[in-house]
C-alpha cells in the first residue's frame, strides 16, 4: 500500500488505467460558452430566447397572424402552436427556417472549447448532447487524428448528422453508408414540446439507448451549459433513470459546469447529487475535464476514492489549434504505451 497521500501530474499523465466511462451532457449553454462571438461567419448562436430574433422566425410568424412579443420563448411558441393544431405548414416552415440556419453554421479557424471538449475525453467516454448544430461533430472531425476521441450521441437530433439503421452507421448528413454505400437518411431534429416522445423515430431511440447504458456505467457526469428546461421533463426523467438512485451512487461524482447561482443549480440537479459529491465549475477550465484531460476518471478515482490530493494537469492557454492538436496527441501517446512501474 502506497504511503503517499499525493497523485503529480507527472503519474496522472502515465496513468491509463481507468474502464469506467465519463459522460458529458451538452445544452446551448456550452455552445454559447464557446462560440461567444459567434461561428466563423459571425452567426449568432441563439439560446431558446432569442431564437426567433436571431434566426429570423418573424416574418414566417407574421405570415400567419402568429403574435410574439419580442424576447417570447421559442419553446413556449412552438409548443403552444404545436397544442393548438396549428397549420402544419407553419410548422414546416418554421422548422425548415431552423434548420437552414443551423446547418449553415461553422467552427472557427482559431482553437475552441469544442476542440479542447472531444479531445480532453478517451475512447471509452460519451459526450450526449441537445444542441442541433453542427459544431460538435464538426470538432470530431478536424479532431479526428489526433487521437482517439469519445463517442457521441445526438438527443435532439442534429443538422450534421445521417445515420443507416439497418448498418448502425452514423456520420456526416451528406455521406454514405460504410456498409451498404446507400445515402444516409438525415437525422430528424426534436422540437420542443412538451410531451417529447423519444422512442418514435430510430434514430433518436438508438441514441438514447447508448446514452442510457454508458450512464450505467459512468463515474463522473457532467452537465455541461444545459439548463434542464421545463419542456424537457422526459428526457430528465430518463436520464435520472440510467444513472440511478443517487443514494446508491454515493462514489460517483457529479458535475454541473454552468455560470448560475449555486442554489439554482443544486435545486434543478437536486436528483442526481448525493448529498457531498458534486462540483460546480464556473467554466470548461475548471472541469475535470480541463483540469485532468484525457485522465478525469483516474483522477477522480484517485481523490475520492483513495483520499488523495491530487495535481492538475490542463493544456496550456491561448495555444493555436496546431499547436493544442499537437499537446493532446503527446498526452495521448501514453495510452498506447505499457504501464511505467
Ligand atoms: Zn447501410
Amino acid at each position: 500500500m502506497s504511503d503517499r497521500y499525493e497523485y503529480s501530474s507527472e503519474e496522472e499523465v502515465r496513468d491509463t488505467t481507468a474502464q469506467r466511462p465519463h459522460v458529458v451532457i451538452l445544452g446551448a449553454g456550452a455552445t454559447l460558452a464557446s462560440f461567444p462571438e459567434g461561428d466563423r461567419n459571425g452567426a449568432k448562436l441563439p439560446l431558446m430566447n432569442n431564437l426567433i430574433e436571431v434566426v429570423g422566425l418573424s416574418p414566417i410568424l407574421r405570415r400567419y397572424g402568429i403574435s410574439a412579443p419580442p424576447g417570447a420563448n421559442f419553446e413556449d411558441i412552438y409548443s403552444e402552436l404545436y397544442q393548438l393544431g396549428a397549420d402544419a405548414k407553419v410548422l414546416r416552415e418554421i422548422e425548415a427556417q431552423i434548420e437552414g440556419y443551423f446547418s449553415a453554421l461553422q467552427l472557427p479557424d482559431h482553437a475552441t472549447i469544442y476542440d479542447k471538449l472531444v479531445l480532453s475525453l478517451r475512447e471509452k467516454d460519451l459526450i450526449a448532447t441537445f444542441n442541433w448544430d453542427p459544431f460538435l461533430y464538426q470538432a470530431c472531425y478536424r479532431n479526428r487524428q489526433v487521437a482517439r476521441l469519445p463517442h457521441v450521441v445526438y438527443l435532439h437530433g442534429s443538422v450534421a448528422i445521417g445515420y443507416c439503421m439497418e448498418h448502425r452507421k452514423k456520420g456526416s448528413r451528406l455521406g454514405q453508408c460504410s456498409v451498404c454505400h446507400e445515402p444516409l437518411t438525415r437525422s430528424r431534429l426534436l422540437y420542443p414540446i412538451a410531451d417529447k416522445n423519444y422512442t418514435s423515430d430510430p434514430f433518436i431511440s438508438a441514441e438514447w439507448s447508448g446514452l442510457k447504458a454508458y450512464l450505467r456505467d459512468a463515474f463522473v457526469l457532467t452537465f455541461f451549459g444545459y439548463g434542464a428546461p421545463t419542456s424537457d421533463a422526459a428526457a430528465i426523467a430518463l436520464m435520472k433513470g440510467a444513472w440511478g438512485d443517487v443514494e446508491q451512487r454515493e462514489l460517483e461524482q457529479t458535475e454541473i459546469v454552468d455560470i448560475k447561482e449555486e442554489d439554482e443549480l443544486t435545486k434543478s440537479w437536486e436528483p442526481f447529487i448525493h448529498t457531498h459529491h458534486y462540483d460546480i465549475a464556473r467554466s470548461f477550465d475548471e472541469s475535470w475535464l480541463g483540469k485532468h484531460p484525457r485522465r478525469t476518471i483516474e483522477a477522480a478515482c484517485q481523490q475520492i476514492l483513495e483520499a488523495k490530493f491530487i495535481d492538475e494537469n490542463p493544456a496550456p492557454q491561448g495555444l493555436a489549434l496546431l499547436d493544442l492538436q499537437k499537446w493532446y496527441q503527446e498526452l495521448a501517446a501514453f495510452e498506447d504505451q505499457p504501464e511505467a512501474g
